[in-house]
């Protein structure tokens, strides 16, 4: 996503460079616009199958990359075959499930830090965007301008995709801040599914008049690139405009736990000390809460798609921005 604007920088030459770039939040999600189609198919998750965790997942497809890079195209996204891309693995999610529900480990009896909050979590993308293009190319009103209503995302270069890894790690995420005390509501049910649009995914956070709420995303970037940023609304003389500052507060606070937390660097290619601000996202123009987007890294880098594929660290990335969000709101 991130090509897009860059704040002030202009990127048009590097437009295919983009394109890759866009996966994550350009494209899907929020963002970008046109980069969307981009990553299509690929993405699907099908690393992520129900064995989630190894770093060595089977691979996905081959294809998968291609299409993302590829691009403007958004024809191509749908024809491409993804992998299997069931990745909503059960498991996972089972053991998600039950760590929210377990009751707080003794000793918590006291009043936990978070109760009272509300959190929604954004888990960009959807693992089956691919399987339906023309509800996924819809266009949306954003209010700056007029966008696709999601997108696939992107995916490593060996097929786990973006939106297996948002799934898996926004699980995770509930779970840890629910068991600090927080109500927290995902904008999507399984990721099995198709959208919602970027529309419907911030109207969410609204509905619920949540206290804080994060877009969980990584990047398709150019290989050399890596690092993690966090991407913040501005004032668009629209309904984001009151939640400006606050929202770039919850960003601060979750750059600092997620740093901290995952030792990624700051991204070398976008933003500034990982900060990035936005009017051309969705997620966040239409937002009437504090809300932030987080590209954990790039999913195109070789050793961060590593890191990403590995369970483990996916755990620690779940807490850090756990942490981040509950300095924020504490
Ligand atoms: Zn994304």
């Amino acid at each position: 996503m991130p090509t897009v604007p860059r704040e002030g920088k202009n990127v048009t030459s590097r437009a295919l460079a983009t394109a890759l770039v866009l996966c994550c939040l350009g494209v899907a999600a929020c963002g970008g616009a046109p980069d969307d189609g981009t990553a299509g198919p690929a993405a699907s998750g099908p690393a992520t199958g129900p064995a989630d965790p190894g770093p060595s997942s089977p691979a996905g497809s081959p294809d998968s990359s291609g299409s993302d890079s590829g691009s403007p195209d958004p024809g191509a996204e749908s024809s491409a075959p993804p992998a299997e891309e069931d990745t909503g693995s059960p498991a996972d999610e089972t053991t998600a499930t039950s760590d929210s529900t377990v009751p707080a480990p003794a000793g918590s009896s006291a009043v936990k830090p978070l109760s009272g909050k509300i959190v929604v979590i954004d888990p960009g993308h959807n693992g089956h965007n691919y399987r339906n293009p023309s509800a996924i190319n819809r266009q949306v009103d954003v209010l700056t301008h007029k966008k696709a209503c999601d997108t696939t995302g992107t995916a490593t270069n060996d097929g786990y995709a973006e939106a297996a890894f948002t799934w898996d790690v926004s699980r995770q995420l509930k779970a840890i801040l629910e068991s600090r005390g927080a109500t927290v509501k995902l904008t999507r049910t399984s990721n099995t599914g198709v959208g919602p649009c970027i529309t419907e995914r911030a109207a969410i956070g609204n509905r619920a008049r949540a206290d804080a709420a994060i877009s969980v995303h990584a990047d398709g970037a150019g290989a050399a690139d890596h690092g993690f940023h966090v991407i913040m609304p501005k004032k668009i003389n629209g309904p984001v405009d009151p939640v400006v500052d606050d929202s770039e507060r919850l960003g601060r606070a979750v750059r600092k736990a997620f740093r901290s937390g995952t030792g990624l660097p700051y991204s070398t290619y976008i933003g500034r000390n990982a900060m990035s601000f936005r009017n051309d996202l969705g997620g966040l123009n239409l937002s009437t809460v504090p809300k932030v987007f987080i590209e954990c890294g790039n999913m195109r880098n070789a050793a961060e798609a590593r890191k990403f594929r590995n369970a483990e660290f996916r755990k620690r990335i779940a807490l850090s921005l756990a942490n981040g969000v509950q300095d924020y709101l504490t």
